[in-house]
């Protein structure tokens, strides 16, 4: 089977959050399933907001200029990684970059065994993946160009 998932790459102070996941271990950022009738977009803020507490904005191109009753731009996101979870289950994932706008950091502790901010030198951490260490950069790296002011 392959499902839709949605991630959040969110970003602060030169910083990325991530979080330890119980079941799936390691560090990875927030993120899930694309639930029923949802938009990838707004299942990002949602598992955002359900695992960290964070209230977040995202920071990929949407072209609203181009909405017409029956077409709305979604938010662009930033990767699109295909992630194997076992033999028979893949994941398309939709990794958007953000920002925190409100909130704070609460875990959602039945699913989330920890959850930390990491900088460019945290993710050169042997604990860290390589994959979420160079797209974890990379996130930083274009959140700090697109908040510049
Ligand atoms: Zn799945």
């Amino acid at each position: 089977m392959m499902h839709f998932v949605a991630d959040a790459h969110i970003i602060k102070d030169g910083k990325i959050f991530l979080i330890k996941h119980k079941k799936l271990g390691g560090w990875l950022a927030p993120g899930g399933h694309v639930d029923e009738g949802e938009t990838p977009d707004a299942t990002a803020i949602r598992e955002a907001k359900e695992e960290t507490g964070l209230d977040i904005m995202l920071l990929g191109e949407v072209d609203s200029a181009a909405d017409e009753p029956t077409v709305k731009m979604l938010t662009t996101p930033t990767y699109l990684r295909l992630d194997t979870v076992d033999d028979d289950h893949y994941h398309i994932n939709l990794i958007f970059v953000a920002v925190p706008v409100g909130g704070e950091v609460k875990l959602k502790m039945d699913e989330v065994g920890d959850g930390k901010w990491f900088s460019r030198e945290d993710l050169d951490g042997p604990e860290v993946g390589e994959n979420i260490r160079r797209l974890g950069k990379k996130s930083i790296d274009l959140a700090e160009k697109m908040c510049k002011v």
